[in-house]
């Protein structure tokens, strides 16, 4: 049997896969088992942050599974506490935890937010504000978090103490404060699974007045929006303020699973021995490779980032087909008249890896992406859309 009908035999149901294994790849382009290449735009899901085997993050890598692979946490290790480190110096984080994965990363944000409120506020049922159409992660407790039904059903009973108000409408902002008077509003910068939807400025200040007046903690989301996609190291840093806590995943370790939670000035000391912890949490190899990853995205990259969006923007915002593009920085949602899943299909079949968004095509390119792969692939887009 072929690994297709091997795949469908013997892998759980969760998966609509398109017709492609990939066997291979180097920077932003990659081949399947039939040899065809492709150019790279969806990274794995904002995975891979400089593409495939980079050589500096393989290096990196390698040199730390050749010392050791895992030690449990019960003993220290250099690398993730490295990690840490560089995480608090670029964001004014005081402590961070580690996991493996975006949902981790943001049931420790959840945990450690109801336990500030319990701690601090005497709150014995704290309640978390989210919004509308947000993607928080698939364990029980982050779907609770996410605020569309679509995931919910078929997994009830969620777990309690969420609720949810709309994106970017700042006085269905203030009615649900007044509600449900909550002890900590999560969100993420730009709604990525929700369909690359960038809050606006002024539903940002909103939040941020409002959390202060009440102090009500503010957890940003910023597992796809971070570690330099949004054209800054955080997406909240495009805004201007300072989180109380912060979750990331998928680029953070460039390729391998890890997750992160950062704890500012306010809930530092939330957690306290034995109070929360995870077997891989912290993994040498994963924390090498993101240690790579984090020293790497500076003002000069990020400036790339930022003239790749501009070309991006650029190439595609008046053509044939295309009806609008929304985000920031290389995580970008492409309006187009014809579906959206017969773009992605067609321009797979002409050799370029893209992504959906809801209704949209989405691109999540590498950040260092080629200038001369992205237009030609832009180019493809193009021709595809104007079919
Ligand atoms: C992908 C994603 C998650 C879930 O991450 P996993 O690593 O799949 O658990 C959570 N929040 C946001 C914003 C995401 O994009």
């Amino acid at each position: 049997m072929n690994n297709f009908l091997l795949d469908k035999e013997y892998i759980a149901g969760t998966y609509n896969r398109f017709p492609v294994e990939i066997v291979r790849g180097k920077g932003s382009v990659c081949f399947d088992s039939n040899g065809k290449k492709y150019i790279d735009l969806g990274t794995g899901i904002a995975v891979n942050t400089f593409g495939f085997c980079d050589d500096l993050w393989v290096e990196a890598v390698t040199k730390q599974l050749n010392l050791f692979q895992h030690t449990s946490n019960l003993y220290y290790s250099e690398p993730c506490i490295k990690l840490a480190g560089m995480l608090a110096e670029r964001t004014g984080c005081k402590k961070v935890f580690f996991s493996n994965s975006g949902a981790e990363a943001n049931e420790c944000a959840i945990k450690a937010a109801r336990k500030y409120a319990t701690d601090v506020k005497g709150i014995k049922e704290p309640v978390i504000l989210t919004l509308v159409n947000s993607f928080h992660g698939r364990t029980i407790t982050t779907l609770a978090a996410t605020g569309q039904e679509i995931f919910h059903k078929d997994f009830l009973p969620l777990t309690d103490g969420f609720t949810y108000t709309v994106a970017n409408d700042i006085e269905a902002l203030y009615e649900s404060v007044e509600k449900y008077c909550p002890s900590a509003i999560m969100f993420e910068i730009v709604q990525g699974e929700g369909g690359v939807v960038p809050l606006n400025k002024e539903f940002v200040e909103a939040l941020v007045k409002v959390t202060k007046e009440k102090d009500i903690l503010l957890v940003v989301d910023e597992v796809q929006t971070g570690n330099g996609r949004t054209g800054e190291l955080y997406g909240y840093m495009n805004y201007g303020f300072t989180p109380d806590i912060v979750s990331t995943a998928k680029g953070l370790a460039g390729g391998l699973p890890i997750g992160a939670t950062m704890l500012f000035e306010k809930v530092k000391d939330v957690f306290t021995p034995s109070s929360h912890g995870s077997t891989f949490g912290g993994n040498p190899v994963s924390s090498a490779g993101a240690v790579n990853i984090i020293s790497r995205i500076d003002e000069v990259l990020l400036d790339g980032v930022k003239l790749r969006n501009k070309i991006i923007v650029d190439t595609l915002k008046d053509a044939e087909g295309i009806k609008s593009i929304s985000g920031m920085g290389l995580m970008l949602g492409i309006e187009t008249e014809k579906p959206a899943s017969d773009i992605v299909k067609e321009c797979i079949n002409r050799g370029v890896l893209v992504l959906t968004a809801k209704t949209k095509v989405r691109l999540l390119p590498a950040l260092n992406i080629p200038l001369d792969e992205l237009k030609e692939a832009l180019e493809i887009i193009k021709e595809v859309c104007a079919l």
